[in-house]
């Protein structure tokens, strides 16, 4: 065995209903006087109470899906202007996201409070889209110092989008055992990532305001999100990469999609991955079959999103959307992968084929 492994420096607090005194102790800790807080409006209500106890020199409220440059650069000099010295975020991906735009530029520190599964909060990836390009990168600044994690923030998300955002945390594990730096400990954490959020999710759509539901998924999105940060972006990432970027798909739903139709298309040339993904799977009782079948046998129980059409890509989309991909398809891709292969993946995405039928 041979490999080398980096574990990324984070303090994570986790307790249910703590956010409020967890933000308040993590602020002082970094002895932070002038604290922004960026929240979307809709959260707002929420933000003020959490950080009711912090020196608040700025709440922010610009927040959109991707990074836009542009609101990326008006978060900064808001961030200049008042002089801040730590950034706490509270909401999506999207608002992760802008935080660590300022980092980037600033270094300026983040408290990540997030309120879905996406797993930003975990990863020291920033990403910022200009027109219909999405950049990312990969930063040691922009990794959040301090994740505050509360299941009670996660209870007004809606069922669907719970599904949705824990399928992207689930594409995280799957993805990360065939990525660039897979290696034997990423792999454990994506195997606890499976199975916690093969355990949690149907809990959360039974009892959507349920509490133990929500903490086991919560703490799924963060194991898999280590896994995908240390790993790297692999097949399902770069697509989904592509597809955000340049049609403006939701983040969550393009990524529970497509994640059958890359475990299909991959998972024969990955027999070790498949063999992690099917156990994970039955450690949770859920398909004692393959990879695959695991996957379906929880998606069935689930409300999940099943089409690309039903998110605003065209079939007229897809050759364009293929060759966009294919330079970005990592070289070390267990299966090779051709435009045509693409184009064959993305049309059966699109229509919502069923994956066992494609391969
Ligand atoms: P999001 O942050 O855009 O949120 C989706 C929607 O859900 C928004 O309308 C938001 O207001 C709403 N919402 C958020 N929390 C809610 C709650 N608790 N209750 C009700 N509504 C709530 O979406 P996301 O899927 O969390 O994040 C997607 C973004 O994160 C993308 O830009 C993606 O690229 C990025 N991302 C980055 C990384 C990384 O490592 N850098 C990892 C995952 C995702």
């Amino acid at each position: 065995m041979r490999f080398v492994h980096d574990s990324l420096p984070q303090r994570v607090c986790f307790g249910t209903g703590e956010a409020g005194p967890n933000v308040q102790r993590e602020v002082g800790r970094l002895g932070a006087s002038r604290v922004m807080v960026i929240s979307s409006l809709r959260e707002a209500p929420r933000a003020d109470k959490i950080t009711a106890d912090v020196p608040v020199a700025l709440r922010h409220h610009d927040v959109a899906m991707h990074v836009p440059v542009d609101v990326a650069d008006r978060a900064r000099e808001a961030a200049a202007k008042e002089d801040v010295d730590v950034v706490v975020a509270i909401g999506g991906g999207s608002t992760t996201g802008l935080a660590k735009a300022i980092a980037l530029t600033s270094g300026v520190p983040v408290i990540a409070v997030p309120t879905t599964y996406a797993g930003s909060e975990a990863t020291a990836v920033w990403g910022l889209t200009s027109g219909d390009v999405k950049t990312t990168g990969t930063d040691a600044k922009v990794l959040p110092r301090v994740v505050v994690y509360d299941a009670a923030l996660t209870v007004s998300l809606p069922a669907e989008m719970s599904v949705a955002s824990g399928l992207n945390a689930l594409a995280h594990c799957v993805d990360s055992l065939w990525a660039p730096n897979a290696d034997p400990i990423n792999a454990a954490f994506a195997a606890e990532g499976i199975r916690a959020l093969a355990a949690g999710l149907p809990a959360v759509v039974a009892e959507p305001s349920g509490i133990p539901g929500r903490e086991h998924v919560l703490y799924a999105a963060y194991v898999s999100a280590v896994a995908f940060a240390s790993a790297g972006s692999a097949l399902h990432h770069k697509i989904c990469h592509v597809l955000g970027g340049k049609y403006n798909l939701p983040h969550a739903q393009t990524h529970a999609t497509v994640l059958p139709y890359v475990l299909a298309f991959n998972g024969p040339s990955a027999p070790e991955a498949q063999a992690r993904i099917a156990s994970a799977f039955a450690a949770a009782s859920l398909g004692a079959g393959s990879a695959l079948e695991g996957l379906q046998v929880l998606r069935a129980a689930l409300p999940v999103p099943r089409a690309l059409r039903d998110y605003g890509l065209t079939e007229a989309d897809i050759p364009a959307a293929a060759e966009a991909i294919l330079p970005a398809v990592p070289p070390s891709n267990p299966r090779p992968v051709t435009a045509a292969d693409l184009e064959r993946l993305l049309q059966a995405a699109w229509a919502g084929d069923d994956p066992r039928e494609f391969a």
